[in-house]
């Protein structure tokens, strides 16, 4: 750029007033933008175009053209605006088919569990507070008797989710003593909770006994000695060992616990409180059939396969509950009064069987008919092939869904995907487009098609997410769009 022109484009550049000033501006303040933000956002936009012009590099708009750049001015602080004021977490349209996905938020909550907060964080609550006897009441007393009734077991306690609760327990039942476990369960669950980690935190030792494919009551006995202090049999969610294999099981853990007198834990990860065997899931072993075979604490997840909240569910033998209340750890890994609400009303749900199979959304998807998803995916194909006309070749095919959060890893589950083969970009960067549009769309990228897993789309994102590909295939990101 000459000198020339780079002095008429610092001419241009228009006074922060005048931008502020023009109507598309201005309507954003009425809209409810703040002052600041809208200031801020003009400000960043002159000063970027202000060191562009400087720097002599080639201007993205005609600065030959009063009108025009300031229009582009204009645009620019809109799009800026709209993006600083873009939530960083917002909802995302999970098209992966992947059910419990972490990344994602894990378990979506029923319309109960959902009611249910907005009502406690709208107002004040009885979170502390025990309305019979006006005396302090106990955060857990809301939750704490569905989950005895629930699992069978004596007593329950909530912390922030399962890794606290297995820090928690570890910490309680064997802080500088010696924890037994066997080396087939010695996992790790990802984004950094390892077994040999955790306990390590707690200040307990860990022992190994066993081999990673074979592990014997026999091996626990003779590991057993005056500094043990828990046998702890971890559920391997996240992978099978498959072939020449054996592994104690809790009830034979029992057993050898009630020879030594010592305690025995079982970390399930996922806390399936019902037994979908019949949906063609491989089985699983439900909380109630753990906590029937004996162990002293059993630990999962809220927001795995019980479809609630984020929490770690501790629930065993009263002594060692009441152990753990009195642990000055649970008053840092304690709850909030929104995860009370959504776990109580999820809970409730588990009251009637038929109930949380129809409402709660990760049961749901998980039990969801061949005629469901054909139902849904021929909504959805039609709706995309309307939207979208030759932009993309769009076709049904069969695929299958994953159960996600570390659970069932072998679990498959047959389902209908719409695949959409873009005919100007690859299916990749149609993925990407998608991720950082509004609202924003994971899917699956497979032989140059993107997939759209209806198992795992719910009815009402049909129109949005034929929007976003709509949006994304014109190249408009879901912020430029003014
Ligand atoms: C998932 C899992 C955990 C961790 O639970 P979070 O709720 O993610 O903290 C611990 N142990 C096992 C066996 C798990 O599957």
């Amino acid at each position: 750029m000459s000198e020339g022109l780079r002095e008429k484009g610092l001419r241009l550049l228009p006074p922060v007033d005048e931008v502020i000033r023009d109507i598309r501006v201005s309507k954003l303040l009425a809209e409810g933008h703040s002052r600041s933000v809208v200031l801020d956002s003009v400000r960043s936009i002159l000063a970027e175009e202000r060191q562009r012009i400087l720097s002599g590099v080639a201007p993205e708009s005609n600065i030959n053209k009063k009108e025009e750049f300031f229009d582009f001015i204009v645009l620019k602080s809109l799009a800026a605006v709209r993006l600083s004021s873009r939530p960083n977490l917002r909802r995302v349209i999970n098209a992966t088919g992947v059910v419990i996905h972490t990344n994602l938020g894990r378990s979506v909550l029923s319309p109960r569990a959902r009611q249910a907060v907005s009502e406690v964080i709208s107002g004040y609550s009885n979170l502390e507070l025990d309305l019979d006897t006006g005396q302090r009441g106990s955060r857990y007393a809301p939750v704490e008797p569905l989950l005895t009734r629930l699992t069978g077991a004596e007593a329950a306690l909530v912390v922030n989710n399962n890794a606290a609760a297995v820090l928690l327990a570890l910490s309680t039942l064997a802080k500088g003593r010696e924890i037994i476990v066997s080396r087939g369960q010695l996992v790790e669950i990802g984004g950094s909770f390892r077994i040999p980690e955790v306990m390590e935190q707690s200040g307990a030792r860990l022992v190994e006994v066993g081999t990673t494919n074979k592990t014997h009551p026999d091996d626990y006995r003779r590991a057993i000695n005056e500094n043990t202090a828990l046998l702890l049999h971890v559920h391997t969610s996240n992978y099978r060992i498959i072939g020449f294999t054996s592994e104690t099981t809790v009830a034979e853990m029992v057993a050898i616990g009630r020879e030594y007198s010592l305690p025995v834990m079982s970390d399930l990860g996922s806390g399936f409180l019902v037994d979908l065997g019949s949906y063609g899931l491989p089985p699983e072993p439900t909380v109630q059939e753990v906590v029937e075979a004996g162990p002293d604490i059993v630990t999962f997840s809220g927001d795995k396969l019980l479809g609630g909240p984020q929490a770690g569910v501790i629930v065993g033998k009263r002594r060692f509950i009441d152990a753990m209340k009195k642990n000055p750890l649970t008053r840092a890994l304690r709850i909030g009064k929104m995860t009370v609400a959504a776990l109580e009303a999820t809970l409730r749900e588990y009251l009637d069987r038929e109930r949380v199979l129809k409402e709660a959304p990760t049961l749901k998807m998980l039990t969801a008919s061949q005629s469901e998803l054909g139902r849904k995916v021929s909504e959805l194909a039609g709706c995309l092939i309307k939207a979208l006309g030759d932009k993309a070749e769009v076709k049904v095919e069969n695929n299958m869904s994953a159960v996600g959060g570390g659970a069932m890893p072998a679990a498959a589950l047959p389902t209908l995907v719409v695949a959409v083969r873009p005919r100007k970009i690859s299916a990749g960067e149609l993925q990407s487009i998608l991720r950082q549009g509004e609202p924003a769309v994971m899917g699956r990228v497979q032989e140059d098609k993107l997939l759209l897993d209806v198992r795992t789309i719910c009815d009402t994102e049909f129109h949005p997410l034929a929007e976003a590909l709509v949006g994304a295939l014109e190249q408009r990101k879901g912020v430029e769009e003014i």
